[in-house]
């Protein structure tokens, strides 16, 4: 008979011996990581902050239980740098914390293979974490601390926000929430690319940065609220929809209005909503091309007494009160 895995011999074999082969890790020779009580990081330059995220996917919340464990693998430590990505931060380092029902060898290797293959081109090591069984049937929780660097001041902060910045996005939108509509896994559901590369790009350029984790409208909020004083104009027929989207909306699966709201509320992105003086309008624009990612403007920002969004259409129409009332109530919440 097979003895089962413990949790040692999941540190030992899968952890520590790979890390050892170096299979899989990407390690620093700076770096003491997994296989003491603490990992030891060295010193970062004198003009540089560590900026540090946390992020938690649980079982039946943030994916489906019958999930693709490499996908699975490379979504927990995706939503992380994407934090990182929305701060213009360098990826350095990450701990991951399981709790997990039990220790299957084939199901770990493949979320350990699917998490250090983003680390790797991350470049960001996996330096140490924490195992525990989760009693009875309760969900597999996974959490991520993902820490990295940026120079002192220079972080992308969501209280940048200034009157007359045009407002843009990353990417396409709406096809994670049309997948979790259809019950599917759709694909950038499965495995979110965090724009490392764009938050960087922008650094000197953004004034305002964040994610987009839980929809669109929510995250443009958050920038309005943490900045002040502001209000935002946002056109829906500049919004960028996702292929899969478009697509449906060609098959009558969708109305347009219906695909818009999918891109206004819709969470699990993880594109970049930023913003920028009218004067950056052909650097980001170049940032996009060399990228090859597309860069949308999708509005801009005026002072107000109160923060707020003012969506309306290309000819300048405010959208209808229904729409509005549902996209105040839309975006993913927790609770
Ligand atoms: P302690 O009891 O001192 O917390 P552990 O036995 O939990 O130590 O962990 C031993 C080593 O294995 C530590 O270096 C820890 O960071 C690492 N480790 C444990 N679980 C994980 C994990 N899920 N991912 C990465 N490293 C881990
Ligand atoms: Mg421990």
């Amino acid at each position: 008979m097979v003895k089962p895995l413990g949790e040692f011999d999941f540190i030992e074999q899968f952890l520590v011996a790979q890390a050892a082969q170096g299979q899989g890790f990407y390690q620093r020779s700076d770096t003491l990581g997994i296989g003491d009580d603490c990992a030891i990081l060295p010193p970062l330059a004198p003009d540089e902050q560590m900026v540090v995220s946390t992020d938690m996917l649980v079982e039946g919340r943030h994916y489906y239980p019958d999930v693709d464990p490499h996908a699975l693998g490379h979504k927990v430590l995706a939503v992380n740098l994407s934090d990182l990505a929305a701060m213009g931060a360098q990826p350095v380092s990450f701990t991951l914390a399981a709790a997990l029902r039990g220790l299957d060898p084939d199901w770990l290797e493949a979320f350990l293979s699917g998490m250090l293959a983003l680390a790797r081109i991350s470049q960001c090591a996996l330096i140490g974490g924490d195992t525990t069984g989760m009693p009875g049937a309760g969900p597999q929780v996974f959490s991520v601390t993902v820490m990295g660097r940026v120079a002192c001041g220079a972080a992308c902060r969501r209280s940048g926000l200034c009157a007359n910045d045009d407002l843009w996005v990353s990417g396409s939108l709406g096809d994670p929430a049309y997948a979790v509509r259809l019950g599917r896994h759709g694909e950038k559901l499965l495995r979110p690319t965090p724009r490392l590369d764009l938050g960087i790009g922008l650094r000197g350029i953004a004034h305002a940065a964040i994610d987009v984790s839980d929809g669109l409208h929510s995250e443009v909020m958050h920038l309005l609220r943490a900045s002040g004083g502001l209000a935002a104009l946002l056109n829906i027929d500049a919004l960028p929809l996702a292929p899969d989207v478009q697509s449906a909306v060609a098959q009558g699966q969708l109305t347009l209005l219906q695909a818009q709201a999918l891109a206004m509320t819709g969470g699990d992105e993880y594109e970049l909503v930023f913003s920028a003086g009218p004067e950056h309008r052909d650097a980001i624009a170049q940032l996009g091309l060399s990228l090859r990612l597309p860069l949308t403007r999708i509005g801009h920002v005026v002072p107000a007494p109160q923060p707020r969004i003012q969506w309306h259409d290309a000819t300048g129409e405010p959208v209808s009160p229904e729409l509005e009332a549902q996209v105040k109530q839309g975006g993913f919440r927790h609770f």
